[in-house]
């Protein structure tokens, strides 16, 4: 369990869509189900998976994939709540990519697991460019972003299916309109399926959880 903790170096110069479509691939055929949790340093997307894991564990069998520049900081707040994680160190490198995944699917022994949550990197920009193979994205923003977020990112707001605006609770205190953004959001993406959350509070994370799990 301990001791999975994987350096990746260099880029390597491969299709990136290739390798996250046999990620794919690889997946289906154990019947796993990704999903990519994207979003800025800070917004929460480490307590949301622990929030996540809390409440799906007792019906799947999950493993938790952290991205981080150098620490085993998250990884060790997921296992925490009882599930595997896997640490990716990018070191300068600012997104998960499909052939880092690939190294960390071959520990993984998909035949017990039904579902991998994918933290990436700390960042609004990049990682939407790198798909890696999950079935589902979700984008974690927070109030404490500010009210522009949605208007000032919408590249990737643009390839989101599930939003998650997290810390609500502190919307008021921020001068954040929830409304507002969400508005941003779907001005952007209409079917964009956004979800109000507090993780601090555990607000709106029971139907943020049954959507992400629904078939689609
Ligand atoms: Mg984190
Ligand atoms: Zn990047």
């Amino acid at each position: 369990m301990m001791g999975n903790e994987i350096i990746i170096g260099k880029d390597l110069l491969r299709d990136q869509r290739t390798l996250a479509e046999a990620n794919r691939s690889r997946l289906d055929q154990y019947k796993v189900k990704m999903i990519d949790i994207m979003g800025s340093v800070g917004t929460g997307k480490t307590s949301l998976i622990q929030r996540l894991v809390s409440r799906l564990k007792k019906d799947y069998r999950i493993v938790v994939i952290n991205g981080d520049l150098a620490t085993t900081i998250d990884q060790e707040r997921v296992r925490a709540c009882g599930v595997d994680a896997f640490q990716i160190n990018t070191g300068r490198g600012c997104h998960l990519d499909a052939d880092m995944l690939r190294g960390v699917l071959e520990q993984i022994n998909l035949e017990q697991t039904d579902l991998i949550l994918v933290e990436n990197v700390g960042n609004l920009i990049c990682p939407v460019d790198f798909p890696l193979g999950a079935h589902r994205r979700l984008l974690v923003i927070s109030v404490t972003e500010g009210p522009y977020v949605a208007k000032k990112h919408p590249a990737i707001f643009m390839e989101m299916e599930f939003v998650a605006i997290n810390k609500i609770d502190l919307a008021t205190v921020m001068d954040v309109d929830v409304n507002g953004l969400q508005q941003d959001i779907l001005a952007i993406r209409a079917n964009t399926r956004v979800f109000p959350v507090s993780c601090r509070e555990q607000r709106g994370l029971n139907e943020l959880a049954t959507a992400l799990l629904e078939e689609s």
